[in-house]
């Protein structure tokens, strides 16, 4: 199954699926995101805080495909954001990954009571220049977060990784991103186990009229949406059954029901809440 990619403002190409490896624990990552690439996955998403950067890269180095085929993502931890430790976390996190570069550097979550992000992010603006990474953003930004970045660095995030799913599709902040060339990455895109979004009837009727199952609709729709999705899986057979949901297509009829189910409601933390 052939993946359809999204250019980012930097110019380098995203996957709109990428493997998510949130909560899956240091020994076992190494297989499953070899297993991820096996399936055909060549994005894979990590951060310095799932604690599993260095079995990302040694599955993407041992899996002989070629670096610049495989999209690798990683984000700033929350408490190094402190003015002086960014460039430190950042040199942490090439080394753990030892890939020569990262795709996509992002700001896991904003803090906005310590309000130190602009001065973050116009960190961030050095890393692309000699190739350590090839494209920055964000994660967790709400509008007026965005606002402050692009205006007091003139810098706009490649990206913003943000909460999105069948009942909490961001439409506001999707509109922000859309004036700006920011594209979307969609966490918990299955809900996170949250709900049961398998079972919303939409999502279950195209399912049957495809043939094919109710998160394969999902993922569909976040891709046929123009979003960047990140399920998780440890099972190869999911892995796989996410894969193949870009093989097929809604039709629009499908899609608006689909778009009908947002009640605007999200499921885990507010980023202004964070400590
Ligand atoms: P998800 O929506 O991908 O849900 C994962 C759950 O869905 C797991 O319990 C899994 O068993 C189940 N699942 C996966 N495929 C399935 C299938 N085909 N059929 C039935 N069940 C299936 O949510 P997530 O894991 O929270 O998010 C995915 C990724 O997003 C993470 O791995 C991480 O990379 C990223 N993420 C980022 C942030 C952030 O703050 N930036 C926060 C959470 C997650």
């Amino acid at each position: 199954t052939s993946v359809p990619s999204l250019a980012l403002n930097a110019g380098n190409r995203i996957p709109q699926l990428g493997f998510g490896v949130f909560l899956i624990k240091p020994e076992v990552t190494q297989q499953a995101v070899e297993e991820a690439l096996e399936v055909g996955y060549r994005h894979i998403d990590t951060a310095t805080g799932y604690g599993n950067e260095a079995e990302v890269g040694a599955a993407v180095r041992a899996s002989g495909i070629p670096r610049e085929e495989v999209f690798v993502t990683t984000k700033l931890k929350n408490d190094h954001h402190a003015a002086g430790d960014i460039e430190g976390a950042f040199q942490r996190s090439l080394d753990a990954l030892d890939l020569g570069y990262i795709d996509l550097y992002l700001i896991h979550w904003p803090m906005p009571k310590n309000d130190v992000y602009v001065e973050t992010w116009r960190t961030f603006t050095g890393f692309t220049s000699d190739g350590r990474a090839k494209s920055i953003g964000v994660s967790n930004f709400k509008i007026p977060h965005l606002q402050r970045i692009i205006d007091e660095t003139g810098v706009t995030p490649a990206v913003n990784q943000v909460e999105l799913h069948p009942t909490f599709q961001q439409r506001e902040l999707r509109a922000f991103h859309e004036q700006h060339g920011i594209e979307t990455e969609a966490w918990a895109p299955l809900g996170q186990g949250r709900y049961d979004v398998f079972s919303l009837p939409p999502i279950v009727a195209a399912a049957e009229a495809h043939g094919v199952t109710s998160a394969q609709v999902v993922l569909r729709w976040h891709v046929q949406t123009g979003l960047i999705a990140l399920p998780k899986s440890s099972s190869k057979d999911r892995m796989r059954e996410n894969l193949e949901s870009a093989g097929f297509e809604l039709t629009a009829d499908q899609m608006a029901a689909i778009d009908d189910l947002d009640q605007n409601v999200r499921l885990a933390a507010d980023p202004d809440d964070m400590n």
